[in-house]
Order: C-alpha cells, then structure tokens, then sequence
C-alpha cells in the first residue's frame, strides 16, 4: 500500500495576487475561516487576560531566543554533544535533499517501507512525503488534521490546523471515499458528526500504530544541555510515534534549540495559550536520547538549516527565527482570513509565511516569493499577538525594500518606480507643486462623478496606469482650490504669497 501523495507540492502555484483574487471569489471557504479562526481567537483571548503579565512572559521569551540565536553556533554543538552522549545519533542537513536523504537511508537500513509521522512543519518545509514516496516508503500522517489533507490529496492550509478550510461534511466524504484504499476502511454509515470522525481516524489510526516499525518527527524545541527534544499536541498521536517504533527519527530545524531546561517554562505557557486557546498542551513529551528498553531503542535527530542562516545573515529580520509555530498571527490575520492559507504558495502561510519564505529562500528568485512581503494591509495585529514579541510588520516592510532593490536595474522600470520618480520631481519645488495643483483642481472642476453613499467625491475608475489604483481602492476627487490657494485668498498669511 502506498500513501496518498497527491497534489503535495506547492511548487508551481501562481503568484499570491493571482491566487488571492482567485480565492476571493469562494463564498464557502471564507465561512469555514471566519468561523474557525474566529472561534480560536476568542479562545485565545480569554486564556491570555488570565495571566497577570503576559507582555512580560512574552519579552522574556523574546530575549531568550534572540540571546539564543546570537550564539547558536555554540548551543548547537552542545545540544549535538548532549543528545550524543544519551545515545542519538546527530545529522546536519545543510538542505532540504540531505535532511531527506538521512530518513529515507535510515528507513532503507532496516528494510522499512512505511512510517509513521507525528505533526511536522519542518518535514512539510523539505516535503519529506513526497521525497519517502519517490522511494517506495510510504509516510502516514497521524495528526488528525494532517490525515484528512493526506486522505483528500490536498494541501495544509493553516499551521496549526492544516485543513481549516474543509467543513465537517467535506471531511466525511473524504474518509468514506479515501480510508480503505490506504489502510481500515471507514465504518458504515459514516456521519458528519466530529465525534463520530475522530473515532473512524483512532480505528484507522491504530492499526497503522500498532503495525510500523519507524516514526518520523519534528519537536517543538530542542534543550541544549539536557539533549531533550520535546513535541507538544493535543491529540495523543504524537506519543504513540514517539514510544512505540523501533526507530525514530525527529527533523528538527536548527533554530529549535533553547539553551536550558528552564527556558522551555515560559514557551510552554506562551504556545499553548497562543495557539488552541489552551492552559497547557494535552501532551507535552520529552525524551533524550536513547533509554534501553523504553521506547525506540535507534533515535536519530536530523539538525536541519534550509536556509536558516540565510536568515540569521540578516540583523534585522533574523528576529523571524523566534517563531513557535503558534498560528496566532494568522487568525488574526484579516488578508489571511479571507484569501486562506493555500494563496501563500507555502506550507508556512499568513504573515509568519510572508516573512519566513522570502527570508529562507532569498529574495529576487522568483515572482511568488517576492510577493509574500507585500501579502498584507500592515494592520499589526499579527505583531500584537506574536507570543515571542516578532516585529511582522517591521519585517514585511523591510523585505519589501530588499525586493525593490534585488530588481533595480530589470528592464524597463514598473510604473510604481516611474511613479514614485514623477512625485519626487512634482514635490522638489514650490512651483512645480503649485503648477501640479492648479493643474489637478481645473481637472476636478471637469469630474462629476461620485460614489452614491460617500460623502466627499471619489474616482472609482481610470483609465490606465491609474487603473492599478481604482481597481482596488477610490481616489477621493482633488479640491477645485489647494490649500495653499485657499491660504492666500483668504488673507491668513497676512498678504504674503
Ligand atoms: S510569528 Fe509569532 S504569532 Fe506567528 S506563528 Fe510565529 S510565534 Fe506564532
């Protein structure tokens, strides 16, 4: 049996604005997010006006991953002799070709062809599936979520909750349709109701369990001194990967790692709250190494970089490297909202996936990810809520200048540059300004047109190169007479012109 792979990959899917106005027009996937992001966000806010000094937890946990990311090269070496001595065996994947290459080699060691995975976005961010499949070895997700994306031969959506985007009638169609081919069937008589789904996964779930000899993983966060990986969720599959194969293998990315035992309390008060709108993770699982007779008795740990210190190379915007995966900036995220989370072109979507692409992979590549920057209104409400303090909006904006500056130079320049140029001339000089005023005002007096509703005059339509502005925003009409016009007429500068 192999597993459903599916349209797994992102690679080829068109620009954000392309795939966002294309997004728009589906009435039912913005119900399904408005309704879900907006259930989360209300759990999270009441979980988070619980605590006394939530600002204080979270600039604490800010300091201890910038403190920590400053000398990752040192922890790093740490965390490797640590997880050694316990009886890991450590990889560096420079890429997303070796992290893959380490698991399907492992796997390929002990003749095995299907393995069982907990929740991982590092294993999506390399697309282990895909590359395992490519192999013969198949990978079965067991996060509820994850499996009804794999079953439905889709794509994650969401962080934290990847098929968001399905509605529970969605879902049991899927599992009616998809189970027997890859595993135990679907009971008859299959309903929508959510207890009822969750039951016909355990039972599928748990032959697929009870039946694979290697897990794959990520963690959470990796403890330097103690060499502890720790998996936090909510569902209890994660601890059935984690205790009952021979083999495990956890693909953890390099910027997991915090230096102490101690520095995981504050992440795990802040990531709970954050992310399910939960006090703490229904489990929380730590293991260092190997303990004989307890759990996988073969455990490798795969130090995964993918462009990490690419992103760290950045002063600035290596503060993105603080992120816990929470997913609170994308519900409340109102571009995320309604376009979902398939437009970013990425398993990392909403404004953490508009920050973390452009800054793994490098900017001036490719169309799609110089997009991401400019995927957002800058509202700042995915920088209010960031659990470890991230500047989104700082960062966004300052992409956005890297993406300027990676095309300067590209043939012909964009209309917003020419733009940008007419406006600086235009302004440099008192009397082109007045010349540009006088110019707009006799135009005013020729407009008649206004939206019916709004209360000053607005242009809803020019012809081009305007028309990149009034498709999606009004132009209130300019005033017959400038300010400055009006200043003289009106004697206010003492008769000085
Ligand atoms: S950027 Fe902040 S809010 Fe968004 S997922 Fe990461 S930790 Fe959570």
């Amino acid at each position: 049996m192999s597993a459903v792979t599916g349209p797994t990959t992102f690679l080829g899917m068109p620009p954000f604005p392309t795939a966002a106005r294309a997004a728009l027009g589906d009435a039912q996937l913005r119900r399904n997010l408005a309704h879900a992001t907006g259930t989360i966000r209300a759990k999270r806010a009441a979980v988070i006006d619980e605590l006394e000094d939530w600002e204080g937890l979270r600039q604490r946990a800010a300091r201890t991953k910038d403190e920590t990311l400053a000398h990752l090269d040192e922890h790093l070496l740490t965390l490797e002799a640590s997880l050694t001595a316990r009886g890991a065996t450590v990889h560096w994947a420079r890429d997303a070709a070796d992290a893959c290459r380490v698991v399907a080699d492992v796997a390929r060691a002990h003749g095995i062809r299907d393995v069982v995975k907990v929740k991982s976005m590092a294993t999506q961010e390399i697309q282990l599936n895909e590359t395992l499949a490519e192999q013969g070895i198949s990978a079965w997700e067991t996060d509820l979520a994850e499996l009804i994306v794999q079953l439905g031969d889709d794509l994650p959506s969401h962080i934290l909750v990847p098929a968001i985007h399905r509605n529970r009638t969605e879902i049991r169609d899927i599992f009616r349709d998809r189970m027997g081919a890859v595993g135990r069937a679907a009971p008859d008589g299959l309903t929508d109701d959510p207890a009822v789904l969750a039951g016909a996964a355990r039972l599928h779930l748990r032959e697929k369990f009870l039946s694979t000899r290697m897990a794959v993983s990520g963690a959470n966060f990796a403890v330097a001194d103690t060499g502890t990986l720790v998996v936090v969720e909510s569902e209890g599959n994660g601890r059935m990967c984690l205790t009952l194969p021979e083999v495990l293998v956890s693909v953890v990315g390099i910027e997991k790692v915090v230096p102490t035992w101690s520095d995981l309390e504050s992440f795990l008060t802040l990531l709970p709250r954050s992310s399910t709108g939960e006090r703490m993770n229904p489990y929380t699982s730590t293991w260092s190494g190997v303990a004989p007779g307890d759990g996988p008795q073969e455990v490798h740990v795969v130090l995964l970089d993918n462009g990490r210190t690419k992103a760290l190379a950045d002063d600035f915007a290596r503060q993105a490297l603080r992120c816990i995966r929470c997913s609170a900036c994308l519900n409340v995220c109102p571009v995320y909202e309604r376009v979902g989370g398939h437009t970013y072109g990425s398993v990392y979507p909403g404004p953490i996936g508009a920050i973390l692409n452009p800054l793994l992979k490098g900017v001036g590549q490719d169309p799609a990810t110089d997009a991401l920057p400019y995927a957002s209104t800058l509202c700042g409400a995915c920088g209010d809520v960031c659990p470890v303090a991230i500047d989104i909006p700082g960062i966004l904006v300052h992409l956005r200048g890297k993406v300027v500056d990676a095309h300067r130079g590209d043939g012909l320049p964009k209309a917003e540059a020419v733009a940008m140029k007419a406006a600086a001339w235009g302004l440099g000089s008192a009397a082109r300004l007045g010349l540009g005023e006088r110019l707009l005002g006799a135009a005013a007096g020729l407009w008649r047109g206004s939206r019916a509703g709004t209360t000053r005059p607005v242009i809803t339509r020019l012809p081009w190169p305007g028309s990149h502005w009034t498709r999606a925003r009004d132009l209130p009409v300019p005033p017959r007479e400038s300010f400055r016009a009006w200043w003289r007429r009106t004697g206010r500068d003492g008769g000085a012109s």
